[in-house]
């Protein structure tokens, strides 16, 4: 039986309401998940990632532009700096800086591109980071939870959906053989 994908109007709202309430069982099934036997997950992972861009509109939300930091390539400095007009130096000056571990970051958050719609003001020429977020369409699935969607579930609400609909499916349903279907019933 499939249900129709409702909409999720206010996702900074679902965000943090379904954080604050379960964000600590999400996490702790991300960990599980690792390491738990079940088939076809990443077949399920694809389809829910789809289902959460229908139910979420990233302009109704913003927040990892608002919260979060792209990690930068030099080539994406180049890219971006000529499309501003500055050099190399100078943007990277005014806008960025190297964190301890080396990744070049934004000085400030919000993203000094975010405009008040939402929108991004440089989106054709945005870093790589950005136009990949929030990661969750990479295959393997789980190869990313460490690193990636276990930080991002308190920060992006598509992540959280998915993790909130792989929880129903497996561990409430209790399904071990997953299909795309199941994204949908
Ligand atoms: S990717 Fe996630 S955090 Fe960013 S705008 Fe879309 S839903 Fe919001
Ligand atoms: S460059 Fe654009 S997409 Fe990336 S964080 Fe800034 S506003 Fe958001």
């Amino acid at each position: 039986m499939s249900t129709k994908t409702v909409k999720i109007k206010e996702p900074i709202k679902y965000l943090r309401s379904t954080n604050r309430k379960k964000g600590k069982k999400y996490t702790t099934f991300l960990r599980g998940l690792m390491i738990r036997k079940v088939r076809g997950m990443d077949t399920l992972a694809a389809e829910l990632n789809k289902e959460a861009f229908k139910k979420i509109d990233c302009l109704d939300c913003a927040n990892c532009c608002k919260t979060m930091s792209p990690t930068y390539t030099k080539v994406d400095v180049k890219r971006i700096s000529k499309h501003v007009g500055m050099t190399y130096n100078e943007y990277f000056d005014k806008y960025l800086y190297k964190d301890e571990t080396g990744d070049i970051m934004n000085k400030k958050t919000p993203c000094q591109f975010l405009k008040k719609d939402n929108k991004c003001a440089i989106y054709p020429v945005r870093p790589k980071d950005c136009s990949g977020f929030p990661h969750t369409q990479l295959k393997d699935f789980k190869l990313f939870i460490t690193g990636t969607h276990k930080q991002n579930i308190e920060y992006c609400p598509i992540t959280l959906n998915i993790v909130e609909r792989m929880h129903e499916i497996i561990i409430e349903k209790g399904k071990t053989n997953l299909t795309a279907k199941d994204a949908k019933s």
